[in-house]
């Protein structure tokens, strides 16, 4: 069997991450959530109350980031680490859900992110999830794939685990939110959102966690079998 990338791209809240990681883990492949390093960066920026209006500034910011992922055993999730901090429950909450997309939207940004993730994939043997592995990040990966679901769905999904924290979340605002970063992320100049023509498309509005593990499976068994 021969170690493949996996790409996974697609909207909002359509359940990428979980998928990405279950796959992972039955693969003995690393996830990596590329979300979840715009997020750190928007939390650094957030906190040293950096604007996207200067590039120098944004520069001399991006300077200053260290982003590593540790595998936490207890959970057994890969999670991201700030500057040797680990802020994966610090970036899951609202407020950077609000600035991220703006955030990943600056060319400076990208550029670094994409560097990173690059790195992290040279040796295969991993899944990614974000908007952009299938077309930029890894181009040449041997399976892509690109989720979506209905937005009620997607709006359930994201409101269940966001109320855990902020109990006076609404789901609109939460739809809002989605729908939000979801023109943005399509809208923006460099790398938008969007399927790569060799995708293959799984809509997951009907389906289970293990239902849509048991397809993702199959295709990433099919690709490694070349
Ligand atoms: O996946 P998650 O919802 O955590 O991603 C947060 C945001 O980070 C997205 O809405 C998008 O703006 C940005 N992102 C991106 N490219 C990626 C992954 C995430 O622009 N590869």
């Amino acid at each position: 069997m021969r170690k493949i990338i996996v790409a996974i791209d697609g909207w909002s809240s359509c359940g990428k991450s979980t998928m990405a990681r279950q796959l992972a883990s039955k693969l003995n492949y690393l996830f990596i959530d590329s979300g979840a390093m715009y997020r750190a960066i928007t939390l650094f920026f957030s906190r040293n109350s950096i604007g996207l209006g200067s590039m120098d500034n944004v520069k001399q910011a991006l300077s200053q980031i260290n982003l590593e992922f540790v595998f936490n055993k207890e959970n057994g999730n890969t999670e991201i680490c700030l500057n040797k901090e680990n802020v994966e429950n610090l970036i899951r909450n609202f407020d950077i859900a609000a600035r991220v997309s703006e955030v990943a939207s600056n060319s400076f940004v990208r550029e670094f992110a994409v560097a990173e993730q690059q790195k992290i994939g040279k040796c295969k043997g991993i899944v990614m999830d974000g908007r952009d592995i299938g077309t930029t990040v890894f181009p040449d990966a041997e399976l892509k794939i690109f989720v979506t679901a209905d937005i009620k769905t997607r709006v359930l999904r994201r409101y269940k685990e966001l109320i855990l924290k902020s109990p006076e979340i609404t789901l609109d605002e939460v739809q809002h939110n989605l729908e939000a970063r979801d023109h943005m992320d399509s809208n923006r100049e460099i790398s938008p959102l969007r399927q790569a023509d060799d995708a293959l498309l799984l809509d997951n509005t009907n389906l289970t966690p293990s239902q849509q593990l048991d397809i993702v499976l199959n295709w990433a068994s099919a690709k490694m079998a070349v």
